[in-house]
């Protein structure tokens, strides 16, 4: 099969486009011949070597697939060949205490598809058939490729790590990212009303098309009052965060009596500052979120198959020219989503 392999780190990093072997499914694995793979932040911390955990190269990228079960391990009951699927990116031992839960985004032995080991940048790939999860057939490959990943992030944030009550203010941070612009859709279908910010007009006019009622200027050094006049200096119930450093500084600033932060990511940086009197005072809350459960992908499918999210714009890349694709992430001019498609014949 022709795949793409990460051989050296950077930025850009060094990718090499060859035959790679057909990967063989032990018994209980699926092979899955890729339709589409979404490319997010965490390839692009895996390209440049920024990952807080240990990674061998070479290795195939891509961990938001949506594809065709090829064959399937021995073991395998569920899945037959033909059978339209997403695969679940945070792998799960399905044994630990945690697993034991349901909660399989904190696993004990958990593993990161397309970092520990080979990913969707490929024209297959072999998971774990605990892994997949069924794709609605009004769900098409690119808006599964879309959405698995950032929405199901979302989803878990905002119905699992925290809730939203009909009328509550929700902030957004970076509404055109792609977990901002899934969980600006999701906050508005649990009927919030949803302030977002972004650093440039056409981010903000995006988000605002998403369905948010305000966006506001990211790059004024002010903007936490903004939010607050917005609310009536009031402040929002929830923040829905991804960015870290001071950012996450800032949200307490937006955040009313009682509210809750729940909070993804840490671009801008791992360290943040708490002002722990105000914090206790007024009753708020500061709350983790990572990955997803597959009861998060299934929503997240589920309410694309009804209409109720759609996966922002999409930009496709033939699997050749993946680098390419990894080059407009880091640029940071794409708006919506960055999809590679083995099926795309190169340019
Ligand atoms: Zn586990």
């Amino acid at each position: 099969m022709k795949a793409i392999q990460l051989i050296a780190h950077g930025a850009p990093g060094q990718f090499k486009y060859s035959d790679a072997p057909d990967p063989v499914p032990a018994a209980n694995e699926a092979v899955v011949a890729v339709r589409a793979c979404g490319l997010n932040r965490l390839d692009l911390w895996l390209e440049e070597g920024r990952l807080p955990i240990p990674v061998q190269l070479p290795r195939i990228p891509g961990s938001e697939i949506s594809g065709v079960v090829l064959s399937a391990g021995s073991d395998v009951s569920d899945f037959h060949k033909g059978d339209r699927v997403a695969v679940q990116s945070n792998l799960f031992c399905g044994h630990c205490e945690f697993c034991a839960r349901g909660e399989e985004s904190i696993c004990l032995h958990g593993q990161l598809l397309g970092v520990q080991r080979d990913g969707g940048f490929a024209e297959r790939v072999v998971v774990p058939a605990a892994a997949l999860v069924r794709l609605p057939a009004q769900v098409a490959f690119a808006a599964s490729a879309a959405l698995t990943l950032a929405g199901s992030t979302a989803m878990h944030m905002l119905t699992r790590r925290a809730s939203v009550r009909p009328g509550d203010w929700v902030l957004v941070m970076g509404g055109a990212s792609g977990v901002g612009s899934a969980a600006i859709q999701i906050a508005r279908e649990l009927g919030a009303r949803v302030v977002t910010t972004g650093s440039s007009e056409a981010k903000r006019q995006f988000a605002l098309g998403l369905g948010a009622s305000h966006a506001v200027d990211s790059s004024k050094p002010g903007w936490p009052a903004d939010v607050r006049e917005i609310t009536g200096k009031r402040g929002v119930d929830l923040v829905v965060e991804h960015i870290g450093g001071e950012v996450l500084e800032q949200c307490f600033t937006c955040l009313a009596r009682g509210g809750t932060i729940v909070t993804c990511g840490a671009t801008a940086g791992r360290e943040a500052r708490l002002k722990l009197w105000s914090f206790f005072v007024k009753e708020q809350k500061l709350v983790g979120s990572y990955g997803r459960s597959r009861k998060d992908i299934e929503a997240i499918l589920d309410w694309a198959a009804q209409g109720k999210i759609k996966p922002a714009a999409t930009q496709v890349f033939p699997l050749a020219r993946t680098a390419d694709a990894f080059a407009a992430l880091r640029g940071r001019q794409v708006m919506g989503k960055v999809l590679v498609e083995p099926d795309v014949v190169p340019a």
